[in-house]
């Protein structure tokens, strides 16, 4: 793995490899040294999770890491995230964590960039955002094992979320039959293989194993596609009647920033069996894992 752009350019034994790898940097403390790596990050969207935990997991992997303050580079004077990142380059960077609004935008860049380097794409558009999926995996395997027999739904905005996409993307190829996309019509997407798509939140989640509440992504509605947000929440938010339809032992994910009382009740987010918390702690480590395995190639 040279770069880590897109979950589908992975295969199920890379994405068991990265689990394992995640999980064991949990478990064990003694990590790699990555000491001669170089990484900046360039963040042209918003962000805390990601962000910072991709600081911390370069920290316990002794990797120097700038973060790019996109807002005050020399973006503003009209250079493109290309040039920006040839000049960081030439400065001795050897990993570039990038996230932007533009889709197929890092796809660009390795395909224009010279030299050995490492990209991660930290989140493009609604398109993608594979560090999350992995970190989404390795808590399922946490929790759950087993992926084939399970009832995993995906519930909300799923038409703009590049969470939802990178998490049916993996949960596809770790062998999950069972994947129930619920949300309003219009934010459905039908053209995805092998996934149940509903409006019916009572059936989607009916037995579910796994519960993954999404954000709304109003930054990326377009006109006909906003819809009433208080006739959302009264029927889509994830309360704790509603919850009750799923497996008892059902865990409920989420992946940040959370909307209390909108998409999920506060109720549900920090009941017992919310696992949010253990994401984002996941997170670390799972970045740890990616970092640690482009750092072999
Ligand atoms: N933090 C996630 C992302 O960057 C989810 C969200 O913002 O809703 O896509």
């Amino acid at each position: 793995m040279n770069h880590l752009i897109d979950i589908n350019d992975l295969s199920a034994i890379e994405i068991e490899a990265l689990i394992d790898s995640g999980c064991e940097f949990k478990k064990n403390k003694s990590w790699p040294k990555l000491s001669s790596s170089n990484c900046s990050m360039l963040f042209y969207e918003n962000s805390t999770r990601t962000r910072v935990s991709f600081e911390l997991a370069a920290k316990y992997l002794k990797v120097t890491l700038v973060n790019i303050d996109v807002a005050t580079s020399s973006v503003n004077k009209g250079e493109s995230v290309l040039d920006t990142m040839c000049n960081l380059q030439a400065m001795g960077f050897d990993y570039f964590i990038v996230r932007h609004q533009q889709e197929k935008l890092p796809q660009f860049l390795i395909e224009n960039m010279k030299g050995d380097f490492h990209l991660i794409n930290a989140g493009s558009g609604k398109e993608a955002h594979p560090s999350q999926a992995l970190l989404d995996a390795m808590t399922i395997y946490q929790y759950k094992k087993v992926f084939s027999g399970l009832k995993i739904a995906i519930l909300g905005d799923i038409k703009h979320s590049r969470v939802a996409n990178s998490l049916i993307q993996i949960l596809t190829i770790l062998g999950v039959k069972s994947l129930y996309l619920i949300s309003p019509a219009s934010w459905q997407r039908t053209d995805i293989a092998n996934t149940i798509v509903t409006d019916d939140i009572e059936y989607g989640l009916s037995e579910a194993d796994v519960i993954v509440c999404l954000r709304i992504q109003k930054e990326r509605l377009e006109k006909s596609d906003v819809i009433d947000f208080d006739e959302y929440q009264q029927n889509y938010s994830l309360t704790i009647d509603k919850l009750q339809l799923a497996q008892k032992d059902a865990i409920v994910m989420h992946p940040g920033p959370i909307n209390r009382g909108l998409e999920i009740s506060s109720q549900v987010a920090d009941c017992s069996q919310s696992v949010i918390l253990e994401q984002v702690n996941n997170g670390v480590f799972m970045r740890m894992a990616i970092l640690n395995q482009l750092s072999k190639s």
